[in-house]
């Protein structure tokens, strides 16, 4: 029987030193919440929603409470969650200033029909689910956002359940000052995020470079082929370098509940629980093996 895992990352980029107390408590608060999920019976999807969850509801990350304004000072946030089980996912994009968009986005994969929901038609299908019950409404209240990364800090996650199922997923506002609409990899299936019965990956980093090599698929791809998670982690950190400009980072998961982190920027932080007993490993610049 596989380790329930969770994991977690803030987003792959460089933070002021200021913040990173408050940033590795949010993260470790995160798997704390997502393993509390699982071992209260919840599924692996109960449990990646309550990690991120927790993250969006921060304002460390440009993601949730913390979500910075587009080019015209709007605000424009993305979401996916994956079921690797199921293989279906559910994302919204450029949905208007909610908090929780990992919420709308899980409303996608569970009560239509569809998989990617974008602008307007996101913003009224977040109506619908707060007129349903599916979930309440959160305060839209922001502190105005004093930037705590020096680029962006998408969040996300990795969760594997007893049975081995898998989900993956990741909540943004994407760049900072992006252009009205524009959406990152981080919703799109196979690229920001991916999840099967063998793996899971969710990414994070340049979004337009990490698109050109579907880097969330490829991972996953990889351990297919027969890689160890950390060696397939690794792979796609290389094809990124390879063939773009792009700066990433991603942590995977595999179905027997190993864990892997790969990284090229300053920072990228990682909470994970479930690799060894109830203690959480939480760093900046997390290390491999893990401790
Ligand atoms: N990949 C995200 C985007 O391009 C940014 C990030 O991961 O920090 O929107």
């Amino acid at each position: 029987m596989p380790r329930p895992i969770v994991v977690v990352h803030g987003g792959a980029t460089r933070f002021a030193e200021k913040h990173h107390q408050a940033i590795l408590r949010a993260v470790k608060k995160a798997v704390i919440t997502g393993m509390c999920v699982l071992d209260k019976g919840g599924s692996a999807i109960d449990s990646a929603e309550a990690a991120i969850w927790v993250l969006e509801d921060t304002n460390l990350f440009t993601a949730g409470r913390g979500a910075g304004p587009n080019r015209d000072g709007d605000i424009e946030v993305d979401a996916i969650v994956m079921d690797g089980n199921r293989l279906e996912s559910g994302a919204v994009m450029a949905v208007r200033d909610i908090v929780h968009p990992i919420s709308l986005a899980r409303y996608v994969l569970e009560r239509t029909p569809n998989s990617q929901i974008v602008g307007t038609g996101a913003d009224k299908l977040y109506s619908q689910m707060i007129s349903e019950g599916y979930r309440k409404e959160a305060s839209r209240n922001r502190t105005l956002q004093t930037q705590m990364a020096e680029g962006c800090d998408t969040v996300g996650c990795v969760v594997v359940d007893s049975n081995g199922k898998m989900v993956a997923a990741s909540s943004t506002s994407g760049w900072p000052g992006k252009l009205p609409g524009r959406v990152g990899d981080s919703p799109i299936i196979g690229a920001g995020v991916y999840a099967n019965d063998i793996a899971a990956a969710s990414c994070t980093g340049k979004g337009e470079q990490i698109l050109r090599i579907i880097m969330g698929r490829m991972a996953v791809l990889f351990v297919e082929e027969g890689l160890e998670v950390q060696a397939a982690a690794e792979k796609a950190m290389q094809l990124l370098r390879e063939k773009t400009s792009g700066e990433a980072g991603l942590i995977m998961a595999d179905s027997n509940g190993n864990v892997a982190i790969g990284f090229d920027t300053t920072h990228m932080p990682v909470a994970v629980l479930g690799h060894k007993g109830d203690s959480v490993y939480s760093s900046m610049t997390p290390s491999w093996p893990l401790p």
